[in-house]
């Protein structure tokens, strides 16, 4: 009997690469299929074009009959290029993106069919919230939300669609999705870190945050996917043996790009690049089937809806390609898993990078007082930081020997290490001008010539300051950048302004020069942020024990780190930062947990499924043939048929032994969600999910591998690990 199992890879041995030549030159495509200021400046007229461009600069507002200007100029410029439809692209707090299309048309009051598109419809949607994750906040306020147009992202023309991206509220003004507190903390971080910059340049007046990620993923042969019905509703496999080769020989990583991957990575390219993702990098990851890509950083909430956009076509142009695309944290047990790290820095309008120290001492000084502001925010907020890469994904890398650990530290390299420890004896209060000189030629001075042979790589640290950048490197793949970019910006603005208070006052009170104001703030700073520095092995059992010491904490599961969202500190940062209130940190919070619960839920039931509907029956079925053979021996040898078939009966019996296991394990799987599921408190209830429903998959799980080694693979219905994971 031909199983799914084996029809799927006769049909996966088969697939050839697709055949896409792309000649022309990449930059030439860039940003073709996106409305940017390039455009704009052809089809608006110039006040139009001015409005545009200080609403994305300043934040000012665009009257509704520039509005109306641009809305006709956006639906010329999207009917030359075929566009049939329009929608309102958003980031509701499913993680997904959503879209709703109405075509370019409306009929005249005399009936006659026109293309329309005004401001009104630019400017503002209303799609149905109500199946959107909404925390209790509908229940509360208004049953309703709309969209509104976030002018600082360009539309662009995906397929015949143009999608506009926009923000998410509740008629009462709460955030609904991703991009709102996002935007909120992008703003805030301007205007705290612009103050700060003015210290060393009176020209800036802005500054962005920018964020470059490196998104990790798997391919995995659409028909093969198919038929394991783990992969397609949790995105993950829940069982299944390890391959007898897996990742020990390291000969995937950098290794060639096999041709079928290649053809989908090149057309997945060309669509970016179309769609003004700037996409450079892409090679092959640790674990077989897994791959890279990252772009050239971006301004911070570009970046995040690029990402958006990009899992989103991934997913399309992998199906065109015959192939699913995994962007689960942990596909695969005993395979290395998938993160997505976020660079992140920030920049003036003048051009500097204010995480890069410069030519000069005072730049220098500059980089360090931004450098070490980020580690004492990351410090002082450490719980919170852990909390927004929480997921029910990521719980299986962090700490799981492959991916940072639950806990966050910085990794700063050995010289920053000196140079932060000569600063903290600079002397308290006005500096004598030799130490000055000393400081700024043999202390500060030097950064930029340390910086340029610092190889210090340390891949085990969550937050590592890599050259004139840090690198949040346990965001998770599947994850919305959105979620760690708000509270990165948030907290490092609440420092910013903490720290130009406290210069302020120094220069005010003790009469203090501006930089010997700053260092005498930075020496204190370097002092109190020691307990975040870490400079060795982030996997070992040893930094655990010393993290734990220092107080630093370590949230291993989702339910325990969410909390940090709404303790009462967190949830007056947010407010005084204008970020989120306390209504909206409450609602995301319990739509975490919720999520969190949910995805647990749903693999529960799939794997019930699978070990009841596959595992049993096809062992059943093996046993049974064993048995025949048995029963035929006895027939030959009589009496003497044990010396026979005594390993067959032994094989029958450690298939009844695990088949049992099996029954008993799913039993008590579904005991403990039907009491997971009668509790009302959704904290609770994913606890519940978290500790006493999760472990028991772990028994399930082992002795239906241990019937995959023990059952004819000629009947074994779910495709194997050597089988998903090794592409021809
Ligand atoms: P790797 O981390 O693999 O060694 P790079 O250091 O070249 O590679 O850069 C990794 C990522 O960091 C890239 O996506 C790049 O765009 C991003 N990046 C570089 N500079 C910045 C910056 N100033 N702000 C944010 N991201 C940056
Ligand atoms: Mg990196």
């Amino acid at each position: 009997m031909a199983t799914l199992r084996f029809e799927a890879l006769k049909k996966a041995f088969q697939k050839t690469p697709i055949q896409n030549d792309y000649p022309e030159k990449k930059s030439n495509l860039f940003g073709k299929n996106v409305f940017g200021l390039e455009t704009m400046r052809q089809y608006l007229t110039n006040d139009a074009l001015k409005s545009v461009k200080s609403a994305i600069e300043k934040g000012t507002k665009i009257t509704r009959s520039e509005a109306d200007q641009i809305a006709t100029s956006l639906k010329d410029w999207a009917l030359s290029k075929g566009a049939t439809h329009y929608t309102h692209w958003f980031q509701p707090l499913t993680g997904a993106t959503a879209e709703k299309h109405d075509a370019f048309f409306d009929l005249t009051l005399d009936g006659i069919a026109i293309e329309k598109f005004e401001g009104s419809q630019l400017v503002q949607q209303e799609p149905d919230a109500s199946s959107f994750p909404n925390g209790g906040i509908r229940n509360t306020f208004e049953a309703r939300g709309y969209t509104a147009w976030d002018p600082t992202s360009p539309a662009f023309i995906y397929g015949t669609t143009l999608c506009i991206p926009t923000v998410f509220v509740s008629y009462t003004g709460e955030a609904l999705d991703y991009k709102t507190p996002l935007l909120r903390a992008l703003q805030s971080v301007d205007q705290a870190a612009t103050g700060v910059a003015k210290y060393f340049d009176k020209n800036v007046t802005k500054v962005i945050s920018t964020l470059g990620w490196e998104q990790e993923y798997f391919l995995v042969d659409k028909d093969l996917a198919l038929s394991r019905p783990d992969i397609m509703l949790a995105g993950r496999t829940l069982l299944g043996h390890s391959p007898a080769k897996g990742q020990q020989l390291d000969d995937h990583y950098f290794g060639s790009i096999p041709s079928r991957a290649l053809a989908f990575m090149r057309e997945l390219e060309e669509e970016s690049m179309l769609l003004g993702i700037p996409v450079k990098t892409r090679h092959n990851e640790v674990a077989p089937n897994q791959f890279e890509l990252a772009p050239i950083f971006e301004e911070a909430n570009l970046a995040v809806d690029h990402n958006s956009l990009l899992m989103d076509i991934m997913g399309k142009i992998a199906s065109k390609h015959s192939f699913k695309i995994l962007l689960h944290e942990k596909p695969f047990k005993g395979i290395n898993g998938s993160g997505k790290h976020n660079n992140w820095s920030l920049s003036t309008d003048t051009g500097v990078n204010l995480l890069s120290p410069g030519k000069t001492p005072m730049s220098n000084l500059q980089f360090l007082t931004f450098f070490v502001n980020t580690i004492k925010a990351v410090q002082d907020n450490e719980e919170l930081l852990r909390a927004t890469i929480a997921s029910a994904g990521n719980d299986h890398r962090l700490g799981a020997n492959e991916a940072p650990p639950a806990i966050i530290s910085v990794f700063i390299g050995q010289q920053l290490s000196k140079v932060l420890s000569n600063l903290e004896n600079v002397s308290k209060g006005k500096l004598s001008p030799k130490e000055k000189t000393d400081l700024k030629l043999n202390v500060v001075g030097k950064i930029p010539e340390i910086l340029l042979d610092n190889t210090d790589r340390n891949r085990t640290s969550p937050f590592a300051f890599t050259g004139n950048k840090f690198e949040f490197r346990a965001v998770g793949s599947s994850a919305n950048c959105a979620n760690p970019m708000t509270v990165l910006n948030t907290i490092v603005a609440k420092q910013l302004i903490d720290f130009k208070k406290e210069v302020d006052s120094l220069v005010k009170t003790k009469k203090l020069k501006k930089d010997d104001a700053i260092f005498n703030v930075i020496r204190e700073y370097i002092k109190s942020s020691k307990k975040i520095l870490f400079e060795g092995d982030g996997y070992s059992d040893d930094w655990e024990k010393e993290a734990k010491k220092r107080g630093l904490s370590n949230n291993r599961k989702t339910p325990e780190a969410l909390k940090a969202k709404v303790s009462k500190k967190n949830i007056a940062l947010f407010e005084s930062m204008g970020v989120m209130n306390a209504v909206e940190s409450q609602a995301r919070y319990e739509i975490e947990l919720e999520e969190y619960l949910m995805r647990i839920q749903i693999e529960g039931r799939v794997l019930g499924d699978i070990a009841r509907n596959h595992v049993i029956p096809t062992a059943v079925r093996y046993q049974n043939t064993l048995i025949e053979n048995v029963k035929g021996l006895k027939d030959i040898y009589d009496k003497d048929y044990k010396k026979h078939a005594s390993e067959q009966m032994e094989l029958i019996e450690n298939i009844s032994d695990h088949i049992a296991n099996i029954n008993r394990g799913v039993t008590d799987m579904v005991n403990a969600r039907k009491k997971a599921n009668s509790i009302k408190n959704i904290e609770q209830k994913a606890q519940s999910y978290c500790y006493d429903v999760r472990p028991l998959f772990e028994e399930i799980r082992y002795h239906c591998d241990k019937l995959e080694l023990l059952v004819d693979d000629e009947i074994w219905s779910l495709t194997k690990y050597r089988e998903l994971l090794f592409m021809r």
